[in-house]
């Protein structure tokens, strides 16, 4: 099993790389932001106390989050391996997903780093908002608020892996398809 973490700002490119290397790589897209609105949709207890988070754009709480994690990983018996978009976005997360992984008798193979500049990820976001129909890309200071958030309580889960030499950094300026080489450049050191 090769399980990877996909890292970076928002706006980054997280979602749009991660839908390219599950295609290439056979893995399980975890993307819990794409959960979280998919709970949303559906109007279930758990998205509506989302909603109130995610508008703002503060985190939802661990425990919803890591609760709705080992829910999908329950559903996907048979993955070869997953591919973690937009999670962990705390230590706490990442200690939770550790154990999880480790009861699974697996471990994360890869943190890759999406590097990207600050202004870029604001023109992207600001783009983005005009036609993504999210609540949370439309506002020009929710925006900043989730840049802030990130480099608060997400940026440590980096360090948290640097600890454990998983990370890797990738170039995340310029070109789609450049991006994904480079990204997958990374993976095939691990897994070949
Ligand atoms: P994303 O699509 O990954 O940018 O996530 C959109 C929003 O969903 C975030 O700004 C958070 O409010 C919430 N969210 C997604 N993933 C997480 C997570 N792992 N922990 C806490 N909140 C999350």
């Amino acid at each position: 099993m090769f399980n990877l973490i996909l890292f970076g700002p928002p706006g980054c490119g997280k979602g749009t790389q991660s839908d390219k290397l599950v295609a290439k790589y056979g893995l399980v897209h975890l993307s819990t932001g794409n959960l979280l609105r998919q709970e949303i949709k559906d109007k279930t207890p758990l998205g509506l106390e989302a909603k109130s988070f995610i508008d703002k754009g503060q985190l939802v709480p661990d425990e919803v989050v890591i609760g709705m994690v080992d829910s999908y990983f329950d559903q996907h018996k048979e993955a070869k391996g997953f591919l973690f978009d937009g999670f962990p976005r705390t230590v706490a997360q990442a200690k939770a997903l550790d154990k999880l992984l480790e009861l699974k008798k697996t471990e994360i193979g890869k943190v890759l780093m999406l590097n990207v500049d600050e202004e870029e990820l604001i023109k992207r976001l600001v783009l983005r908002g005009k036609t993504s129909g999210r609540s949370d890309d439309a506002d020009e200071n929710v925006q900043r608020n989730r840049q802030a958030v990130y480099k608060k309580e997400t940026l440590p889960v980096a360090e948290y892996y640097t600890k454990l030499k998983k990370v890797g950094t990738v170039d995340g300026m310029g070109d789609i398809q450049e991006i994904f080489e480079r990204l997958s450049a990374q993976i095939d050191k691990k897994v070949k």
